[in-house]
């Protein structure tokens, strides 16, 4: 059966490119930039993040009553939960234009003054990556977001000035996969701060069922809520397979997405019931093997399964977390014994102190 995809599975997945473009990552890839049209443009339309939501409406609301520029707002979470759409959407209810950047491409002070200058009141300047700021462009940000000015010094040494230039009165949307990173100052300068949560596979279910709309793409309804499984509890996860299992079921000249259908495609791209694929097996196969189920530290896990420490910390571990298959103590990760189950792992049994032991009974949790 395999076979049968071997063209399709060279020209798109070969897995040498795996590691540059892991299907099931969360983070945005090249041909995710069919994502744009996916995006809601409206709240009622945005799914999940209902306490997000409910807040955002009230403070907006509000703020249009009063005839007032919306507080800055922090949105932070891990990659592809919504947070650009969610800045786009606070524009477009605010009736207001926005200007999306990131962190590190606004290189000097200059260049925010540039953008500020630009805006009129009431606008959105919307930061990606808000925590990889300059500390010299974040200082200038303080007072345009507190005082609405910008406060530019000229000259060097003792004969340097400052000089305070009135700027309109903006709303700052601030999104971050990292909160811990950002600076207090900063920090306390937004009105409102949202954490944005994954998603239930009722909500991703939702998701895909709207896009396979937008897409044109006919879906079962049990079929999308296999995706939903698989896809990690993010969004742009559930897009990106959606479109993926489409392929394949173009290629084997079925119109509409099936159960089978889906399952099949899904195992061809090799993600599994939970949406893990071999990276995933390999951290917490090495957790298991190589250091008996931990604790181990993450530098040296890092090392032991030939991947970098921080796209474990920010990329693999993040989800294995939420599944409970591996946990942080302060010596270091271990796997849990669902993470055994998960992987075949049988003979553990629960001893009578309540802890599980390995077949040599040494205690693993
Ligand atoms: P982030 O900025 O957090 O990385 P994005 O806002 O770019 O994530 O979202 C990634 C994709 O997921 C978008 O194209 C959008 O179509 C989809 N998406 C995200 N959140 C939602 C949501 N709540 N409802 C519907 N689609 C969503």
């Amino acid at each position: 059966m395999a076979e049968e995809y071997s063209f399709i599975k060279s020209t798109t997945y070969n897995p040498s490119d795996i590691k540059e473009e892991r299907i099931i990552t969360s983070e945005r890839l090249d041909f995710d930039d069919a994502e744009n049209v996916l995006r809601p443009k409206k709240l009622e339309d945005y799914v999940g993040q209902n306490k997000v939501k409910e807040n955002l409406k009230v403070f907006m609301h509000s703020a249009q009553k009063r005839k007032e520029t919306l507080d800055h707002v922090l949105l932070y979470g891990p990659p592809g939960l919504g947070k650009t759409t969610l800045s786009h959407i606070i524009a477009s209810e605010m009736h207001a234009s926005i200007r999306a950047t990131t962190g590190p491409a606004i290189e000097r002070a200059g260049d925010l003054a540039a953008i500020l200058t630009n805006m009129q009141k009431g606008d959105v300047l919307f930061i990606d990556e808000i925590h990889r700021l300059n500390p010299t462009v974040e200082e200038i940000l303080y007072s345009a977001m507190e005082d609405s000015a910008l406060d530019i010094v000229t000259g060097k040494g003792p004969s340097a000035r400052t000089m305070r230039i009135p700027i309109e009165p903006f709303t700052l949307v601030g999104a971050t996969t990292k909160a811990g990173m950002l600076s207090a100052p900063l920090r306390d300068r937004f009105g409102v701060i949202c954490r944005l949560e994954m998603y239930t596979k009722e909500e991703l279910a939702q998701i895909i069922n709207r896009s396979a709309k937008i897409l044109n793409i006919d879906i079962k309804r049990d079929a999308a809520e296999e995706i939903a499984r698989r896809s990690r509890g993010t969004p742009r996860i559930a897009n990106r397979l959606l479109r993926r299992v489409r392929d394949f079921t173009e290629y084997d000249n079925m119109d509409t997405i099936t159960l089978t259908q889906s399952k099949k495609a899904l195992k061809l791209l090799e993600i599994d019931e939970l949406g893990l694929d071999k990276t995933d097996a390999g951290i917490v196969k090495t957790i298991i093997e190589k250091f008996s189920g931990g604790p181990v530290g993450l530098d040296t896990l890092a090392a032991a399964s030939g991947e970098d420490s921080n796209t474990i910390e920010d990329v693999y571990e993040p989800y294995l977390l939420q599944l409970g298959f591996i946990a942080r103590t302060p010596r270091g990760r271990v796997c849990t014994p669902s993470a055994y189950k998960h992987f075949g792992y049988n003979k553990i049994e629960l001893s009578n102190n309540g802890l599980f032991t390995d077949e040599n009974g040494d205690i693993i949790w």
